[in-house]
């Protein structure tokens, strides 16, 4: 299955806990003003790759605590991305996704809600420039929440993400 991407960064220590290999989804429908990666908004921009050889970059990746999906948005990918996150987990790495869509919302969609089960951490909402913070760890702007995928799944209610409890 292809994936439409705007880039990959081999090892990133500010996309996620540790270092990460980040794949850059192409298309957003946001629009968030101030946004810093507009380029990745066109729908048919960047490049096709298939999926299978975003699986082949997690072989070569030797450092790397986990895989990242930045964007642009990545659920809208979120059903030819199943076989590159389930490949992450069975290579025991973790998984942090970036969503300008909420978790609830989320949750409310098929495909991305099947694409959550593989999440680790969510970096969810979209970037409000009024409420922008240079100081917040892994994210843009105050509203939006780390939240513990997996915990919130499990409780059935939104779980915020602990640092001191990272992977
Ligand atoms: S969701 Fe992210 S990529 Fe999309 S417009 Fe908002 S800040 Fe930009």
């Amino acid at each position: 299955m292809k994936i439409r991407i705007a880039g990959i960064t081999p090892e990133s220590v500010v996309d996620g806990p540790g270092i990460r290999l980040v794949f850059f989804m192409q298309g957003c429908v946001h629009d968030c003003p101030g946004c810093h990666n507009p380029a990745t908004h066109d729908l048919t921009g960047g490049r096709e790759i298939d999926v299978a050889e975003l699986i082949d970059q997690l072989q070569e990746a030797k450092l790397i605590r986990g895989i990242t999906l930045s964007g642009g948005e990545p659920f809208l990918q979120a059903e030819a991305l199943l076989p590159l996150v389930q490949a992450a987990k069975e290579r025991g790495l973790t998984v942090t996704a970036y969503s300008g869509y909420r978790f609830e919302e989320l949750q409310a969609k098929t495909a991305a809600a099947a694409l959550l089960q593989y999440i680790d951490l969510l970096i969810d909402g979209r970037f409000i420039q009024e409420q922008r913070d240079l100081k917040l760890a892994f994210r843009g702007s105050a509203n939006q929440r780390l939240v513990d995928v997996m915990k919130s799944l499990q409780q059935g209610q939104t779980v915020a993400w602990q640092e001191a409890n990272a992977w």
